[in-house]
């Protein structure tokens, strides 16, 4: 049985990973909390409104509160939260009604205009605009294909890309075959430029099994045997190829070891 309560994990000691349970949610999507000096930033808020079910405000209260006794050197009081969003499916935004009327916060929208607008894009999607939270930046850069907001945020401090629902151990569902594929060819331009290392790519599910190539159906609850999150930077290179392979039949697959391309047309 999966557990009741959120998975968290600090992949450093100013970001947190935390995991929607499964048990709340078949979707189990990751989320992301990225501290600075100035602000935190939140990546997703999960598939749910309710509070009992995933207690999202309590785990970022409790992860902030945390935070902020290790790094009082902090000069913003209330200590301000962006929480922004890998793209508009309702399984990544849900929550946002539970941190709206949190002091200093700042829930961005989530359509394309409102996306465009807070982060400053010039000429979206083609454009990288750096957000910083405070002695750490991170780029935000265009990822429409999986969804119209779409967006990937590098942080430059881990080196870890967060590629919501674009690339990750799972399903890979292509709404728009040229955005997408522009959006993978954006990203490997991205992680072939020397100035920003990237490391991993952090995708929002897991539905891969670590048997290459079988995935879990989607409404899967229990995953006792599944892939790891974290993808390495040449996965990029893979799915590109993938996409190559597509006939264009609504509901084709693509199966490769760590991800499946469905598109969706
Ligand atoms: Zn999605």
């Amino acid at each position: 049985m999966g557990d009741a309560a959120p998975e968290v994990t600090w992949l450093d000691a100013d970001t947190v990973q935390v995991r929607q349970p499964k048990l709340s949610h078949w979707e189990a999507p990751f989320l992301f909390l990225l501290f600075g000096r100035e602000r935190a930033l939140l990546i997703d808020t999960g598939a749910t409104t309710d509070e009992s079910v995933f207690p999202l405000r309590a785990t970022v209260e409790g992860l902030i509160a945390e935070w902020l006794r290790r790094n009082p050197v902090v000069f913003v009081r209330p200590y301000p939260l962006v929480v922004a969003h890998s793209h508009a499916h309702r399984d990544h935004i849900a929550g946002d009604a539970l941190l709206r009327d949190r002091p200093g916060t700042t829930v961005v929208g989530t359509s394309p205009a409102e996306v465009i607008g807070f982060f400053g894009f010039r000429s979206w999607p083609d454009d990288t605009v750096a957000f910083d939270l405070g002695r750490r930046v991170v780029d935000v850069i265009g990822g429409p294909g999986h969804e119209p907001s779409a967006v990937v945020f590098f942080d430059r401090r881990t080196g870890i890309l967060f590629t919501g629902d674009t690339v990750l151990p799972a399903r890979l569902y292509v709404r728009d075959l040229p955005q997408y594929r522009a959006t993978i060819e954006r990203l490997i331009r991205f992680r072939d430029d020397p100035t920003a290392p990237v490391r991993e790519l952090r995708g929002a599910h897991v539905e891969m099994s670590s048997a290459p190539g079988v995935d879990y159906p989607a409404g899967t609850v229990e995953q006792p045997d599944e892939a790891p999150l974290p993808l390495r930077p040449g996965i990029l290179d893979r799915v590109l190829a993938a996409l190559g392979e597509l006939r264009g039949e609504p509901g084709e697959r693509v199966v490769r070891k760590r991800f499946v391309v469905v598109f969706e047309g």
